[in-house]
């Protein structure tokens, strides 16, 4: 096909007119960009992301620190105080709020300050509810409400410490601000696995104090792509929820001594009712932030228990077991701490009551298991399991009254007679089905057998002299009964070493790998 001079010449133009276009539209872009909110009445919600900005992209950073306000209350908050503050020592400092929800009412923001909303809005791209391409400094400066600037160099000492830091494993820091009661300097220890936290008091040196959580208010300069690439970087609690994911990856905090940041804050909650709703709602984002991390026992410094899991009116933590692998194995995790303290007091009422009315029984397979190995519930285990003597079930006044359907006695213990078979289950209560399974055994010629038997390796015959004497043996807490040379009674229901080998139930479907031990 030939294209004759008219041809060529009208395409040429129609690409003149396609570049100009463009450059004249980036341009406009671009002003947009530059051109600051006004600053009468409420900023706009942020929706301009910066585009090319990728998690974790420091290249594209530049140095200097961005001042962020995650933390305050719509109803009583002093953020356009600070902002004014920061912005009137250093100007030049880019100011952030980020927010849940729009506030309201609104905040009266200064010019120049960003405020970014987390809670997606069906009309704006997924980019616009993104702090992170809002901040283009290589730090990020988290305050809390009410801390004003008063002292440039401050920020300096502040800024000076973290590079000093280098590479190490310090990796913010932070200075307290003037509060009610003193910022704590705290060792964190985390364990997924036990769905625990355990917070425990560090001693303090004289160049201020290097530990893993902060407890008490302060501010902390973190390096921008490292609070990025924390999982879930802004969840509140904000302290809590960053040094939990900051001790799990081996970080620590600097906190520094001398005078608070900022000697002027503003007091907050003046009256008794705000204070109660903060109160209250810092309970509630507390529950909700270890329901998602997936903790659920926290030990405080001063030695307090705190329970976030399953208790006797919840239902339990996990769903039917399938394949004797509970759902948790299959998140690395064992069983959730709730769980086992409730086993343990089902455990320890079941045993009461079959001793005092005359029951024989023994630790069965699992759980004497973990008797031998520990004196206690193996650390992944679902349910108890006891042996006990058939012909004794007329002595309890529970068992022997269960001929169908269950019943809930007055501790709100729940007594069934198993439909898988022939055998008693006592759960920890009505909504909990946490449970102690109970195993009728008989004596025929010298061997305990059974009538039915499920498809565990376990569950098999044994020679009765196990049983002549039973012999106290500790467990979960207190004295149970056991088979006498339980190790070779293990042995024979689990094969060879298995005291001295740890497995999961089903290795088939999940395997404990030993470096996790
Ligand atoms: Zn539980």
């Amino acid at each position: 096909m030939r294209i004759s001079f008219c041809q060529g010449l009208l395409t040429g133009a129609i690409v003149l007119n396609l570049l100009i276009l463009y450059y004249v539209s980036r341009a406009q872009q671009q002003m947009m960009e530059k051109r600051r909110e006004p600053g009468k009445g409420a900023p706009k919600r942020a929706s301009l992301p910066i585009p090319g900005m990728g998690i974790g992209s420091s290249s594209s950073r530049g140095p200097g620190i961005t001042i962020l306000v995650r933390e305050f209350e719509d109803f009583e908050n002093y953020v356009a105080d600070v902002a004014r503050s920061f912005l009137k020592i250093r100007p030049e400092l880019p100011f952030v709020v980020v927010a849940d929800t729009l506030p309201y009412p609104p905040l009266a923001l200064p010019e120049g300050v960003r405020l970014v909303v987390l809670k997606p809005a069906p009309d704006q791209p997924p980019q616009v509810s993104r702090p992170e391409l809002y901040i283009q400094t290589e730090y990020v400066l988290v305050v809390p409400d009410g801390v004003e600037l008063d002292l440039g160099r401050q920020l300096d000492r502040l800024l000076k410490e973290l590079e000093g830091e280098g590479g190490g494993p310090v990796r913010l820091v932070a200075a307290p601000v003037l509060t009610r009661s003193a910022v704590q300097c705290l060792h964190l220890r985390v364990s997924l696995r036990e769905w625990t936290a355990t917070y425990a008091p560090a001693a303090s040196g004289s160049s201020g104090s290097v530990c893993t959580a902060l407890r008490g208010d302060a501010v902390i300069l973190i390096r921008t792509e490292d609070l990025f690439n924390l999982s879930t970087p802004l969840s509140k609690p904000l302290m809590t929820s960053i040094f939990i994911q900051t001790s799990l990856r081996g970080w620590k905090v600097k906190l520094l001594e001398g005078p608070a940041f900022g000697s002027n804050r503003r007091p907050l909650f003046s009256s008794a009712h705000n204070q109660w709703k903060v109160d209250s709602r810092l309970k509630e984002s507390t529950a909700r932030l270890f329901r998602e991390f997936g903790i659920k026992r926290v030990i405080q410094a001063e030695g307090k228990d705190q329970w976030y899991g399953c208790r006797k009116e919840t239902e339990r933590c996990f769903g039917t077991v399938l394949d004797d692998t509970p759902d948790y194995l299959y998140l690395d995790r064992w069983t959730p701490p709730c769980c086992l303290r409730a086993l343990r007091e089902t455990t320890k009422y079941v045993i009461n009551i079959l001793e005092t009315s005359g029951v024989r029984y023994w630790l069965e397979g699992g759980t004497l298991l973990g008797a031998a190995r520990h004196q206690d519930i193996i650390p992944w285990d679902y349910d108890v399991d006891l042996g006990i003597y058939l012909e004794d079930i007329p002595n309890c006044d529970y068992l022997k009254s269960l001929d169908s359907g269950s019943l809930t006695d007055a501790n709100g213990y729940v007594w069934e007679r198993a439909v898988e078979g022939n055998f008693y289950r006592v759960q920890y209560s009505e909504a909990n089905h946490l449970h102690v399974d109970l195993w009728p055994f008989y004596s025929r010629n010298g061997v305990m057998t059974k009538d039915s038997w499920t498809d565990h390796k376990q569950d098999v015959e044994f020679p009765e002299h196990f049983l002549h004497p039973l012999v106290p043996m500790q467990f979960a807490g207190i004295t149970a009964y056991a088979p006498n040379n339980h190790q070779s009674f293990l042995e024979l229901k689990f094969g060879e070493g298995v005291v001295e080998n740890p497995q999961y139930p089903n290795p088939a479907k999940k395997r404990l790998e030993k470096s996790k031990l």
